[in-house]
């Protein structure tokens, strides 16, 4: 089987096409059509002859994801994808539709980077199994471009306009995969998604978030927190117990430096552990005089972690108390809630096992 061809860079696709004989201009229509179209198919490439996709149908593979199911919310048209990758392991994808007054209207899609993940965090259920393996980059763009392939179909104008790298698997813990998919995402020739529309969410891997600072610094960062306190992030967030929220938040404020960015912190609320007035108070000492916004997110009730969430009222004091302490707060938007597709957290029974897919909270 060849390379990817979804995964292919177009200088690495114009090197393949003048490897196979092939005129370099060819590399340029393969790549708007595979990238910008979404094409799934040698013939579907109306202004390339057949010997062209004979030439380097040897190198490079053009096989979609397929969707093995799919859901559809009835209250907000989220959809949730499970797709088979070629080695037969499966993601979990969101679509999640926004309508505007004024703005066009937002097309989210949720990617995964990883088949599970070895992060291990308290409130996520894909942690459990620990990490099967890394997507690679070609199949990241593949559940964007299988996503639109298949609401175009419906709606030939539909366009994926944000991206948020939020399923399955930490992110920062498959960085070269990463960075193609987003520099791929990106390209005028291809999604053309702006760098600021694309999100990358990490549970806090320290040298990376720099990393990411110097080689993408116009994505939008967001950090899973979920405390303002070690002794509670360790048991949430096992990662912290590696980097402390004193190394995390340096990390933070350098990240800001380089790119004068504003980062989002999650912010799970779970009742009994994170969610009182004086994690309130300690989360607004924390974030002070950073340049962030917190996003609350009530936490899905699963059954594997045994979490629940606080009341409307406790969260709202919660939000209060951040709000007056002038930090910037949102309440996140639930989407999908009847298909269990919100607030990261996605679940599906497969094969009579309870499976749980999901991403950060
Ligand atoms: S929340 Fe994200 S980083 Fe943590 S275990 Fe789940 S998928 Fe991994």
């Amino acid at each position: 089987m060849g390379l990817s061809l979804r995964g292919l860079r177009l200088e690495e696709l114009q090197d393949v096409c003048v490897a196979a004989g092939l005129p370099k201009f060819r590399a340029g229509q393969v790549f708007e059509w595979v990238q910008a179209k979404g094409a799934g198919a040698w013939d579907e490439m109306k202004n390339v002859p057949a010997s062209v996709g004979e030439a380097l149908a040897g190198a490079v593979d053009l096989t979609s994801l397929e969707a093995l199911k799919t859901q559809v919310s009835r209250t907000d048209g989220t959809r949730k994808y499970l797709f088979r990758l070629g080695d037969g392991q499966t993601v979990e994808t969101v679509l999640m539709l926004y309508e505007r007054k004024v703005a066009r209207d937002r097309a989210t899609v949720c990617v995964s980077t990883q088949v599970g993940c070895a992060m291990g965090c308290a409130f996520c259920a894909t942690g459990l199994g620990g990490l099967v393996r890394n997507l690679e980059a070609g199949e990241i763009v593949g559940q964007v471009l299988e996503i639109m392939r298949q609401v175009r179909q419906e709606d030939p104008e539909f366009r994926v306009t944000n991206v948020v790298f939020m399923g399955m698997g930490e992110p920062l813990q498959n960085y070269g995969s990463l960075l193609a998919a987003i520099s791929l995402l990106n390209n005028p020739k291809g999604q053309n998604i702006g760098m600021r529309r694309m999100t990358v969410s990490t549970c806090g891997i320290v040298p990376r978030i720099l990393d990411l600072a110097r080689d993408n610094p116009q994505v939008t960062l967001a950090i899973s927190l979920h405390s303002a306190r070690d002794e509670v992030r360790d048991r949430l967030v096992p990662m912290n117990r590696h980097y402390p929220l004193q190394e995390l938040m340096d990390a933070c404020r350098k990240y800001i430096e380089i790119t004068n960015r504003r980062i989002t912190f999650e912010y799970a609320l779970v009742k009994g552990v994170n969610s009182s007035p004086q994690d309130a108070r300690d989360l607004a000492r924390l974030t002070e005089g950073l340049l962030c916004n917190i996003n609350l997110i009530p936490v899905n009730a699963v059954r594997e972690t045994g979490l629940e969430r606080p009341t409307e009222a406790e969260n709202a004091e919660f939000a209060r108390i951040l709000t007056e302490a002038g930090v910037e707060v949102s309440l996140r938007e639930e989407k999908g809630s009847d298909i269990d597709a919100a607030c990261g957290q996605l679940r599906k029974r497969q094969g009579g096992e309870f499976l749980v897919l999901n991403g950060k909270v």
